[in-house]
């Protein structure tokens, strides 16, 4: 089957393809021409995950799904969370300081690092949250998975993207998740997990004998 992801990052797509096949053959909004995106006004991932989902089914009429996942630090009481993609301007808004662009993934792993700095001592322990929304016939169906870790004190490895490059799994403690070969982050990923718990119920409940 065909399922187009309500997702414009490469990243993403690239792990959704590897976790799904063969079972499902994963689209981008890419390889529809799309290039528009659902603003993330809400305040949890998962109306954030409905708000982006809905808005790719509107424009193309077409069964996806869409993530949406945030960053827990403990010692940040939590931060950036839902507002993983936009942690950099927050703080730059709240410091006064000119605004970096949306989902600058170097500027916001530069605000994360700062920011622990003024928590010495302190455990850096962190979690990734993914929650899936996959619109089918017009109705929503949820998964969900976590990845505990905690946040390095610098940027390691090249692989991944977003905070991966200072983000410690509890399953490797010696690298980090941009030094992890893609299967091994899939396997072990927040949303390799919401991922594959979908692919589950499609194969279950959905389309039984897939
Ligand atoms: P999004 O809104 O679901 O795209 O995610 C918010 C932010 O979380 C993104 O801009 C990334 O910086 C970060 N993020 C999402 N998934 C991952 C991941 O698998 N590894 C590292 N960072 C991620």
């Amino acid at each position: 089957m065909k399922l187009l992801f309500a997702t414009g990052n490469r990243g993403k797509l690239r792990e959704a393809r590897e976790i799904l096949a063969p079972m499902v053959e994963v689209l981008g909004t890419a390889d529809l021409g799309i290039t528009a995106e659902a603003e993330e006004t809400a305040l949890t991932l998962k109306e954030n995950s409905v708000i982006k989902a809905r808005f790719i089914h509107g424009l193309t009429g077409l069964d996806c799904f869409a993530d949406d996942t945030g960053l827990e630090v403990d010692a940040l009481g939590g931060a950036p969370g839902v507002h993983a993609a936009r942690f950099a301007q927050d703080i730059a808004r709240r410091d006064g300081l000119p605004l970096p662009p949306d989902h600058d993934f170097g500027a916001n792993i530069d605000a994360l690092l700062r920011e622990l700095e003024k928590h010495p001592g302190e455990p850096r322990t962190a979690r990734f949250r993914s929650v899936v929304t996959l619109l089918l016939g017009g109705e929503c169906h949820f998964f969900e998975g976590t990845l505990e870790g905690r946040i390095a004190y610098s940027r390691s490895g090249s692989g991944g993207f977003g905070y991966d490059p200072v983000f410690i799994a509890d399953e490797y403690p010696d690298l980090s998740v941009s030094e992890l070969p893609e299967d091994v982050k899939n396997s072990i990923s927040h949303r390799g997990k919401a991922l594959r718990a979908m692919a589950e119920w499609l194969k279950n409940c959905y389309y039984p004998g897939v």
